[in-house]
């Protein structure tokens, strides 16, 4: 196969992913106080403590704190998937670089998103429709600590079952007043 071709499926495979990856370590270690509990403590304890789903979201840039993860998270994603990336390069090879590449930028614009949801200051990003999405989502979970786990892509929230939207969330409430108004039991909807 070409190599850029095979390097960029790669890429691409490895942001489908990250979408997962973000998903399982935000729920089961960001918010279950799992070892190392430093991630628990630093996210569940601090930044939620910090930023709610309400007006506390937002923060002006000259009193951000505990926005952005540890230093030695960056290195360390690369590290601990490193062996995988070689192990998948020995049986496809030209995907290696890739894989890395996608690692890397996935966690840079992860850092620069979560960043810029956080802190309004008009940036370019803010203009766009996606971003305004994704701050939106990421609100919800501040609002819903077990929903919409996805900083970056939504796609392991879709897929999982725990994407919430203020639409979604209109429309139970709606069923759920209605079920009351006439005694019948709301259907459950993910
Ligand atoms: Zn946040
Ligand atoms: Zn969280």
């Amino acid at each position: 196969m070409n190599p850029v071709l095979s390097q960029s499926l790669s890429f691409l495979a490895w942001v489908v992913y990250g979408s997962f990856f973000e998903w399982y370590w935000h729920n089961l270690w960001m918010h279950h106080p799992r070892s190392p509990k430093e991630a628990f403590r630093g996210h569940t304890v601090v930044h939620h403590g910090l930023y709610r789903g309400d007006d506390t979201y937002f923060v002006d840039e000259e009193k951000v704190e505990h926005i952005l993860l540890k230093p030695y998270a960056l290195p360390a994603i690369v590290l601990v998937h490193l062996p995988l990336i070689l192990l998948i390069e020995k049986f496809l090879p030209g995907t290696a670089i890739g894989a890395v590449l996608s690692c890397f930028l996935y966690f840079v614009v992860y850092e620069y998103m979560h960043w810029n949801m956080h802190v309004p200051r008009k940036h370019f990003v803010e203009r766009f429709r996606w971003f305004q999405f994704l701050r939106q989502h990421h609100k919800l979970h501040h609002r819903y600590m077990m929903k919409n786990f996805c900083v970056l892509v939504p796609l392991a929230d879709y897929m999982l079952g725990t994407m919430i939207t203020e639409a979604s969330l209109a429309r139970q409430k709606a069923e759920r007043e209605a079920a009351l108004a006439t005694g019948s039991t709301p259907k459950r909807r993910k």
